[in-house]
């Protein structure tokens, strides 16, 4: 394998407070006669304002995604044939909603033109052809999935991400105003997704320049907005967004680590969604990220929001069992965190004993 990864980034980016208000003229490019674009915005904006605020034009659609459960393999192949049995091409998938509307976008573009089923390309760089044109625009902050080279999916064996360079969006559009009024317990979870990526990016073995450029800045503005600040306010707004491309492009370029490791078994096994599953492990880390977990308690508090307790109460052994082996599958998220010895320090044993405290 070569030495340094040659990364496919997005194409083009907007930044700014009624950017989503350029959606026509961004797309308008982009449509290849009368194919439609396809909007799949999170199923939360059902009734509201913002889909109205759509520029669709001739045979355009919008579909609400049901993002009660992060997004299947299944959900992905169901969206993608239908809609090449109505249209047999469309022009574009504009993913617009937190991680799982825009993953859903990037899955479902892919699966436009590669045969099969999304579950068969479940891995790294087994997507043969480019989708078709993607844009993500996020209503959530925190997850990077607007920057990131994957689509995180679960399948019929495993949950894993469709990593390739033709995941990434060819557009995105960060409009701050998008975010307002996300409710604080889940703008929390998923801005401590961006914390945590800021924390597994910097404490990491894989660390390089690049990643800690990003990593530095998306931590600053984590802690002005998390602990500094008196109060919640636009300018928070605005900075989550810019601290979650950061982050994300900070992890790009290197991995995640224990609290992601640990926090994939979690939702394996119990379906728990990614920021909040974060959190949960997050909050008993002392032992690997001991500044990064005391600063985290520290939000927690200030932001008086709820970290669930006791989830793995009462579980089997077998469930630990599976939980341990999602988790211990997770081979470069280990090696970025502990080192190249990291089996000889996360043994099954002090694992299962991590996911019995949570
Ligand atoms: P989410 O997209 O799962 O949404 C969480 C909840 O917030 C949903 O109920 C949704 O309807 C609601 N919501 C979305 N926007 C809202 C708004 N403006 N106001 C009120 N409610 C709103 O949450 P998330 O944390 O953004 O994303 C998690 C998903 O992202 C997971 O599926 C995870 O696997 C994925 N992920 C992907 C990457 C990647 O690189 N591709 C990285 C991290 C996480
Ligand atoms: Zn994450």
């Amino acid at each position: 394998m070569s030495k340094f990864r040659n990364f496919k980034m997005v194409d083009y980016v907007i930044y700014g407070r009624g950017s989503f208000n350029q959606l026509d003229e961004i797309l308008s490019p982009n449509r290849k006669g009368d194919s439609p674009m396809i909007f799949l915005v999170d199923h939360f904006f059902e009734g509201k304002t913002l889909p109205g605020r759509i520029p669709l034009q001739g045979k355009d659609k919008i579909i609400f995604a049901d993002v009660t459960n992060e997004p299947k393999t299944t959900y992905v192949d169901k969206i993608s044939q239908e809609l090449k049995d109505e249209f047999g091409t469309v022009s574009g998938l504009i993913g617009i909603g937190g991680g799982s509307a825009m993953d859903l976008a990037k899955a479902v573009s892919l699966m436009m033109t590669n045969p099969g089923s999304s579950a068969d390309y479940q891995g790294w760089d087994l997507v043969k052809f480019p989708g078709v044109y993607k844009a993500g625009i996020p209503t959530l902050s925190g997850t990077g999935a607007e920057v990131s080279r994957t689509t995180v999916l679960t399948g019929p064996v495993r949950k894993l991400g469709m990593n390739s360079d033709f995941t990434p969006f060819n557009q995105i559009v960060l409009d701050p105003e998008l975010v307002a009024n996300v409710p604080k317990n889940q703008r929390f979870y998923t801005g401590m997704d961006c914390y945590i990526h800021c924390i597994e990016s910097l404490q990491g073995t894989y660390l390089n320049e690049f990643s800690k450029s990003y990593g530095d800045k998306a931590l600053d503005l984590c802690q002005e907005i998390f602990l500094e600040k008196d109060s919640w306010d636009d300018d928070s707004d605005d900075k989550l967004m810019m601290a979650s491309y950061a982050g994300g492009m900070s992890i790009a370029y290197s991995q995640v680590g224990v609290a992601h490791a640990v926090s994939y078994g979690l939702s394996f096994l119990l379906g728990t969604r990614h920021g909040v599953g974060n959190c949960i492990v997050m909050d008993h880390l002392e032992e690997y990220y001991p500044q990064g977990t005391a600063e985290f308690k520290r939000m927690v508090e200030k932001n008086e929001v709820e970290i669930p307790k006791g989830i793995c109460y009462g579980l089997t052994d077998e469930e630990f069992d599976k939980m341990i082996d999602v988790s211990l599958g997770m081979k470069p998220l280990w090696e970025n965190a502990l080192g190249k010895d990291w089996e000889k320090i996360m043994t099954r044993t002090k694992l299962r004993e991590l996911y019995e405290k949570l």
